[in-house]
């Protein structure tokens, strides 16, 4: 086929087809999404996208401001943190600080929160219809004269690709994501019903909770009852928001809690001509509201990386130059995500101030991204390796 490339993407959730945009316009790409799903859906409700996410989506799509509200997204116009007792792992539940805001993440970010189908929707809309292929479940990635050949089935497996890439390289517990020490549970309930049982300043509906021994959450997914609740939230109750909170979680048929999980270090995302991105590579903890946005941020380096390559065999030196770049930023956000978790779990005894001035700064690195100096990083190192081999 020349010099042009057939690359395939395994899964049609976010990352996959931001990484799928990225790629289309390249003349010398041809792209296929393999998604295991009998359709390309997305589960759950909505995602935040971060300043550095719209920034980065805005260099995949010319008119991401349009795909963003074509999905329906708004901006957040509030994300506080708010004291709701004074001293954490005592029982008070009121005092001078009670109730005080320590900060407003929504106030500088200009965040956007959109639906996750309708951004899924969206972004599989420009590409063509021939490149995506739904119920393609990977089972296997086997090498042979010409690259490698994918198979699918349908056999219950999941995150192949990494497997894939770290079988024989890595210890076994490098090759899943393990607990990060973090419960949570949400539920969307009707906006007038939420003001109505919060009052008029409260309104997000996620409980989580610290796991004191993440080593019994092998099972994700557990039933979360009111009693759980009270119990986990016994010293906020008769505060301003933990009685209308249990409320609202528990309006939902049969609440359950999912226990968070990160990877917790990954010595390489690429073997040969195959690499990891989105969460496959690096799932992280909610707290710092950015898989998307280092997912979209994994689509843009690799897509500048492809537009810069002319031959098969430079393929791997690109991979290789991605993973130098991402691996380390991808990481980062992972631990600085479960510490900002813990932080806010309560974990460490500080005054509002000083919470302020802790937690305030810990969003800098990653809103701060310069996408131009980092694509321009990428093409140094590819180059680099190139004059190496
Ligand atoms: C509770 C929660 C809240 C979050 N909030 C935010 C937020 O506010 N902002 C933010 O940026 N991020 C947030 N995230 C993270 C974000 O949701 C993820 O980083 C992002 O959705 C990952 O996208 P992905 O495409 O990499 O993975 P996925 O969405 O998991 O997609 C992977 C796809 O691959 C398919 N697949 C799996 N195995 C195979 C196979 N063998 N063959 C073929 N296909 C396969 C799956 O069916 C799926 O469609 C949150 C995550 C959670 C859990």
């Amino acid at each position: 086929m020349g010099n042009q490339f057939h690359v395939a993407i395994i899964g049609g959730g976010l990352a996959g087809a931001a990484l799928a945009n990225a790629l289309a316009h390249i003349p010398q790409v041809d792209v296929y999404v393999f998604e295991s799903a009998p359709t390309f859906s997305e589960r759950g409700a909505a995602v935040g996208l971060t300043k550095n996410a719209q920034l980065a989506l805005s260099q995949i799509l010319s008119s991401s401001a349009d795909v963003v509200a074509k999905a329906g997204g708004m901006p957040m116009n509030s994300s506080r943190v708010i004291l709701v007792r004074n001293i954490p792992y005592t029982q008070v539940s009121s005092g001078p600080e009670a109730g005080t805001i320590v900060f407003d993440l929504a106030a500088d970010d200009h965040e956007m929160i959109v639906h996750r189908a309708s951004l899924l929707r969206e972004l599989l809309a420009p590409l063509p219809k021939e490149a995506l292929h739904p119920n393609k479940k990977l089972t296997a990635i086997n090498p042979n004269e010409s690259g490698f050949e994918i198979n699918f089935q349908d056999g219950i497996v999941y995150y192949t690709v990494r497997e894939h890439i770290l079988r024989g390289i890595v210890a076994d517990e490098q090759h899943y994501a393990s607990p990060a020490g973090f419960w949570d549970c949400r539920n969307v309930v009707p906006f007038e019903k939420a003001k109505s049982i919060l009052g008029e300043k409260y309104f997000d509906c996620v409980v989580s909770g610290i796991e004191e021994d993440p080593s019994t959450s092998r099972d994700r997914k557990r039933p979360l009852t009111q009693d759980t609740l009270r119990d986990s939230l016994s010293s906020w109750l008769g505060g301003p928001i933990a009685d209308g909170m249990i409320s609202l979680i528990c309006d939902q048929p049969g609440p359950h809690k999912y226990s968070q999980w990160e990877h917790k270090s990954t010595s390489t995302h690429v073997r040969g001509r195959v690499c990891l991105m989105g969460d496959a590579a690096h799932a992280t903890t909610p707290w710092q509201g950015s898989g998307v946005g280092l997912a979209i941020e994994d689509a843009i380096v690799l897509g500048t990386l492809f537009a810069n390559i002319s031959s098969l065999s430079e393929i791997n030196a690109a991979f290789e130059a991605y993973d130098l770049l991402r691996r380390p930023r991808c990481q980062r956000v992972i631990d600085s995500s479960r510490e900002t978790g813990q932080i806010l779990c309560g974990r460490v005894d500080l005054h509002a101030n000083e919470l302020r001035g802790l937690l305030a700064p810990r969003w800098n690195f990653i809103f701060e991204l310069d996408m131009e100096s980092h694509k321009r990083e990428a093409l140094d190192k590819l180059r680099d390796i190139q004059q190496k081999s």
